[in-house]
Protein backbone atom coordinates (compact mmCIF):
# COMPACT_ATOMS: atom_id res chain seq x y z
CA UNK A 1 0.00 0.00 0.00
CA UNK A 2 1.78 3.61 -0.66
CA UNK A 3 1.80 5.53 2.19
CA UNK A 4 -0.16 8.24 1.34
CA UNK A 5 -3.48 6.39 0.64
CA UNK A 6 -3.12 3.90 3.21
CA UNK A 7 -5.46 5.75 5.62
CA UNK A 8 -8.44 7.21 2.54
CA UNK A 9 -8.21 3.42 1.62
CA UNK A 10 -8.92 2.06 4.93
CA UNK A 11 -11.93 4.42 5.42
CA UNK A 12 -13.12 3.24 2.08
CA UNK A 13 -12.75 -0.15 3.60
CA UNK A 14 -14.74 0.46 6.92
CA UNK A 15 -17.12 2.09 5.20
CA UNK A 16 -17.75 -1.05 2.14
CA UNK A 17 -17.89 -3.65 5.16
CA UNK A 18 -20.31 -1.16 6.83
CA UNK A 19 -22.73 -1.31 3.96
CA UNK A 20 -22.52 -5.24 3.35
CA UNK A 21 -22.89 -6.03 7.02
CA UNK A 22 -25.54 -3.27 7.06
CA UNK A 23 -27.39 -5.73 3.93
CA UNK A 24 -27.65 -8.69 6.46
CA UNK A 25 -30.47 -6.72 8.05
CA UNK A 26 -29.79 -8.58 11.29
CA UNK A 27 -32.72 -8.51 13.98
CA UNK A 28 -30.27 -5.95 16.05
CA UNK A 29 -30.05 -4.06 12.95
CA UNK A 30 -28.78 -0.61 15.08
CA UNK A 31 -27.01 -2.23 18.18
CA UNK A 32 -24.96 -4.29 15.14
CA UNK A 33 -23.88 -1.31 12.92
CA UNK A 34 -22.29 0.19 15.51
CA UNK A 35 -20.38 -2.75 16.92
CA UNK A 36 -19.23 -3.56 13.51
CA UNK A 37 -17.99 -0.29 13.29
CA UNK A 38 -16.10 -0.37 16.07
CA UNK A 39 -14.48 -3.99 15.09
CA UNK A 40 -13.97 -2.37 11.67
CA UNK A 41 -12.63 0.32 13.33
CA UNK A 42 -9.92 -1.81 15.48
CA UNK A 43 -8.55 -3.52 12.41
CA UNK A 44 -8.41 -0.54 10.63
CA UNK A 45 -6.42 0.60 13.54
CA UNK A 46 -4.07 -2.53 13.70
CA UNK A 47 -3.77 -2.15 9.99
CA UNK A 48 -2.01 1.78 9.96
CA UNK A 49 0.09 0.80 12.66
CA UNK A 50 1.34 -2.24 10.72
CA UNK A 51 2.22 0.38 8.64
CA UNK A 52 3.72 2.27 10.46
CA UNK A 53 1.56 5.29 8.84
CA UNK A 54 -0.34 6.06 11.73
CA UNK A 55 0.55 9.19 14.14
CA UNK A 56 -0.02 7.88 17.39
CA UNK A 57 0.51 10.78 19.50
CA UNK A 58 -2.53 13.94 18.74
CA UNK A 59 -5.86 14.54 18.61
CA UNK A 60 -6.89 17.37 16.31
CA UNK A 61 -10.84 18.84 16.39
CA UNK A 62 -11.60 21.31 13.72
CA UNK A 63 -14.62 23.49 13.90
CA UNK A 64 -16.18 26.08 12.29
CA UNK A 65 -19.90 27.30 10.87
CA UNK A 66 -21.41 25.35 7.80
CA UNK A 67 -19.30 26.27 4.66
CA UNK A 68 -16.12 27.53 6.76
CA UNK A 69 -13.74 24.52 4.64
CA UNK A 70 -13.26 22.63 7.62
CA UNK A 71 -14.17 19.61 6.00
CA UNK A 72 -11.64 20.57 2.95
CA UNK A 73 -8.70 21.25 5.94
CA UNK A 74 -9.54 18.41 8.05
CA UNK A 75 -8.58 16.16 5.06
CA UNK A 76 -5.40 17.91 4.28
CA UNK A 77 -4.06 17.58 7.96
CA UNK A 78 -5.55 14.17 7.96
CA UNK A 79 -2.97 13.41 4.84
CA UNK A 80 -0.42 15.64 6.38
CA UNK A 81 0.24 14.12 9.61
CA UNK A 82 -1.13 10.83 9.08
CA UNK A 83 -4.27 11.45 11.03
CA UNK A 84 -7.57 9.12 10.94
CA UNK A 85 -10.46 11.94 9.53
CA UNK A 86 -13.38 11.82 11.54
CA UNK A 87 -16.32 13.84 9.27
CA UNK A 88 -19.82 12.95 11.74
CA UNK A 89 -21.39 14.84 8.47
CA UNK A 90 -19.70 12.03 5.91
CA UNK A 91 -20.89 9.58 8.48
CA UNK A 92 -24.25 10.25 8.73
CA UNK A 93 -24.77 10.93 4.88
CA UNK A 94 -22.87 6.90 4.41
CA UNK A 95 -25.77 5.97 7.00
CA UNK A 96 -28.55 7.62 4.94
CA UNK A 97 -27.22 6.10 1.35
CA UNK A 98 -27.29 2.76 3.38
CA UNK A 99 -30.75 3.13 4.70
CA UNK A 100 -29.82 2.48 7.81
CA UNK A 101 -32.39 2.65 11.31
CA UNK A 102 -29.17 5.72 12.08
CA UNK A 103 -29.69 6.99 8.56
CA UNK A 104 -33.35 6.80 8.87
CA UNK A 105 -32.89 8.64 11.95
CA UNK A 106 -30.86 11.50 10.89
CA UNK A 107 -31.71 12.00 7.10
CA UNK A 108 -35.01 14.13 8.55
CA UNK A 109 -33.33 16.78 10.65
CA UNK A 110 -30.11 16.68 8.30
CA UNK A 111 -32.49 17.83 5.80
CA UNK A 112 -34.10 20.19 7.58
CA UNK A 113 -30.87 21.99 8.49
CA UNK A 114 -30.96 20.55 12.71
CA UNK A 115 -28.55 18.84 14.09
CA UNK A 116 -28.91 14.95 14.96
CA UNK A 117 -29.67 14.08 18.58
CA UNK A 118 -26.38 13.81 20.79
CA UNK A 119 -27.12 10.64 22.06
CA UNK A 120 -27.37 9.40 18.62
CA UNK A 121 -24.18 10.91 17.87
CA UNK A 122 -22.57 10.20 21.29
CA UNK A 123 -23.15 6.46 21.11
CA UNK A 124 -21.52 6.51 17.65
CA UNK A 125 -18.24 8.58 18.52
CA UNK A 126 -17.95 6.68 21.94
CA UNK A 127 -17.53 3.24 19.81
CA UNK A 128 -15.89 4.62 17.05
CA UNK A 129 -13.37 6.58 19.15
CA UNK A 130 -12.42 3.20 21.57
CA UNK A 131 -11.38 1.01 18.54
CA UNK A 132 -9.67 3.97 17.41
CA UNK A 133 -7.35 4.35 21.04
CA UNK A 134 -3.71 5.11 19.88
CA UNK A 135 -4.28 6.46 16.41
CA UNK A 136 -3.90 10.21 15.70
CA UNK A 137 -7.62 11.55 14.75
CA UNK A 138 -9.19 15.05 13.57
CA UNK A 139 -12.39 15.20 14.06
CA UNK A 140 -14.56 17.24 11.66
CA UNK A 141 -18.06 18.01 12.68
CA UNK A 142 -18.16 16.76 16.32
CA UNK A 143 -19.01 17.69 18.84
CA UNK A 144 -21.33 20.62 17.82
CA UNK A 145 -22.81 21.33 20.93
CA UNK A 146 -22.21 21.66 24.78
CA UNK A 147 -23.38 18.76 26.13
CA UNK A 148 -21.63 16.34 22.99
CA UNK A 149 -17.94 18.53 24.02
CA UNK A 150 -19.10 16.84 27.47
CA UNK A 151 -19.43 13.72 26.39
CA UNK A 152 -16.07 13.82 24.60
CA UNK A 153 -14.12 15.14 27.33
CA UNK A 154 -15.40 11.75 29.60
CA UNK A 155 -14.90 9.65 26.26
CA UNK A 156 -11.26 11.25 26.49
CA UNK A 157 -11.20 10.71 30.10
CA UNK A 158 -12.05 7.21 30.38
CA UNK A 159 -9.23 6.48 26.84
CA UNK A 160 -6.75 8.58 28.51
CA UNK A 161 -6.66 10.63 25.57
CA UNK A 162 -6.37 14.27 25.33
CA UNK A 163 -7.22 16.96 22.95
CA UNK A 164 -4.21 18.69 21.53
CA UNK A 165 -5.35 21.11 19.18
CA UNK A 166 -8.96 22.58 18.81
CA UNK A 167 -8.97 24.98 15.19
CA UNK A 168 -12.18 27.20 15.01
CA UNK A 169 -12.22 28.30 11.32
CA UNK A 170 -13.82 31.40 11.14
CA UNK A 171 -15.34 33.10 8.30
CA UNK A 172 -18.04 35.98 8.16
CA UNK A 173 -21.45 35.05 7.91
CA UNK A 174 -22.51 37.08 4.64
CA UNK A 175 -19.35 35.25 2.96
CA UNK A 176 -20.78 31.93 4.29
CA UNK A 177 -23.68 32.11 3.00
CA UNK A 178 -22.55 33.29 -0.61
CA UNK A 179 -20.23 29.96 -0.60
CA UNK A 180 -23.27 27.76 0.23
CA UNK A 181 -25.55 29.15 -1.92
CA UNK A 182 -22.59 28.35 -5.04
CA UNK A 183 -22.00 24.83 -3.43
CA UNK A 184 -25.85 24.09 -3.54
CA UNK A 185 -25.52 24.32 -7.11
CA UNK A 186 -23.00 21.87 -7.39
CA UNK A 187 -23.28 19.44 -4.63
CA UNK A 188 -26.43 18.14 -5.06
CA UNK A 189 -26.91 17.74 -0.95
CA UNK A 190 -30.20 18.02 0.15
CA UNK A 191 -29.54 20.14 3.06
CA UNK A 192 -28.19 23.01 0.81
CA UNK A 193 -31.23 24.93 0.24
CA UNK A 194 -31.28 28.70 0.88
CA UNK A 195 -33.73 28.23 3.54
CA UNK A 196 -31.89 25.20 4.97
CA UNK A 197 -28.58 26.70 4.74
CA UNK A 198 -29.88 29.70 6.33
CA UNK A 199 -31.17 27.34 9.63
CA UNK A 200 -27.73 25.59 9.84
CA UNK A 201 -25.86 28.88 10.34
CA UNK A 202 -28.97 29.98 13.01
CA UNK A 203 -28.31 26.07 14.58
CA UNK A 204 -24.59 27.06 14.38
CA UNK A 205 -25.10 30.32 16.28
CA UNK A 206 -27.17 28.95 18.62
CA UNK A 207 -25.73 25.59 19.66
CA UNK A 208 -21.82 25.24 18.08
CA UNK A 209 -20.81 28.62 19.03
CA UNK A 210 -21.00 28.66 22.45
CA UNK A 211 -17.78 25.61 22.37
CA UNK A 212 -15.86 28.81 21.22
CA UNK A 213 -16.08 29.65 25.10
CA UNK A 214 -15.44 25.91 26.25
CA UNK A 215 -12.62 25.26 24.56
CA UNK A 216 -11.04 28.89 24.98
CA UNK A 217 -7.60 28.10 26.65
CA UNK A 218 -7.23 25.54 23.69
CA UNK A 219 -8.39 27.18 20.92
CA UNK A 220 -6.50 28.36 17.48
CA UNK A 221 -8.68 30.98 15.40
CA UNK A 222 -7.77 30.71 11.94
CA UNK A 223 -9.17 33.25 9.23
CA UNK A 224 -11.08 31.30 6.70
CA UNK A 225 -11.53 33.68 3.99
CA UNK A 226 -8.80 32.92 1.88
CA UNK A 227 -7.80 30.26 -0.69
CA UNK A 228 -7.82 26.82 0.33
CA UNK A 229 -3.89 26.58 0.22
CA UNK A 230 -3.51 30.05 2.52
CA UNK A 231 -6.04 28.50 4.78
CA UNK A 232 -3.76 25.59 5.03
CA UNK A 233 -1.23 27.75 5.51
CA UNK A 234 -2.31 29.83 8.56
CA UNK A 235 -3.12 26.65 10.19
CA UNK A 236 0.36 25.32 10.07
CA UNK A 237 2.02 28.61 10.71
CA UNK A 238 -0.08 27.92 14.19
CA UNK A 239 0.70 24.59 15.15
CA UNK A 240 4.08 23.85 14.10
P1 LIG B 1 -21.59 21.42 7.48
O1 LIG B 1 -20.38 21.67 8.32
O2 LIG B 1 -21.51 22.10 6.15
O3 LIG B 1 -22.87 21.69 8.22
P2 LIG B 1 -21.41 18.54 7.85
O4 LIG B 1 -21.17 17.56 6.78
O5 LIG B 1 -20.37 18.67 8.91
O6 LIG B 1 -21.65 19.90 7.08
O7 LIG B 1 -22.81 18.21 8.59
C1 LIG B 1 -24.01 18.06 7.88
C2 LIG B 1 -25.18 17.80 8.85
O8 LIG B 1 -24.95 16.57 9.55
C3 LIG B 1 -25.38 18.84 9.95
O9 LIG B 1 -26.13 19.95 9.49
C4 LIG B 1 -26.14 18.00 10.99
O10 LIG B 1 -27.49 17.86 10.66
C5 LIG B 1 -25.49 16.64 10.87
N1 LIG B 1 -24.37 16.50 11.84
C6 LIG B 1 -23.05 16.37 11.54
N2 LIG B 1 -22.32 16.29 12.67
C7 LIG B 1 -23.19 16.37 13.70
C8 LIG B 1 -23.07 16.38 15.12
N3 LIG B 1 -21.87 16.29 15.72
N4 LIG B 1 -24.19 16.50 15.87
C9 LIG B 1 -25.39 16.57 15.30
N5 LIG B 1 -25.59 16.60 13.97
C10 LIG B 1 -24.51 16.49 13.17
Amino acid sequence: VHSKGAIWRCQILILNIIYLMQNLKSKHYKKNILVIHSNLASSCKQFLINQKQCNHNMNFLIMGPPGAGKGTQAKILAEKYNFMHLSTGDMLRHEIDNKSDIGLEAKNYMNQGFLVPDDVLLSIMENTLTSLKGIGIILDGFPRTIPQAEGLEAIFQKLDLQIDYVINVHVDEDILINRLTNRAKNSGRSDDAEEVIINRQKVYSELTEPLIQFYKDQLLTINGDGTVEEVTQRILEKIQ
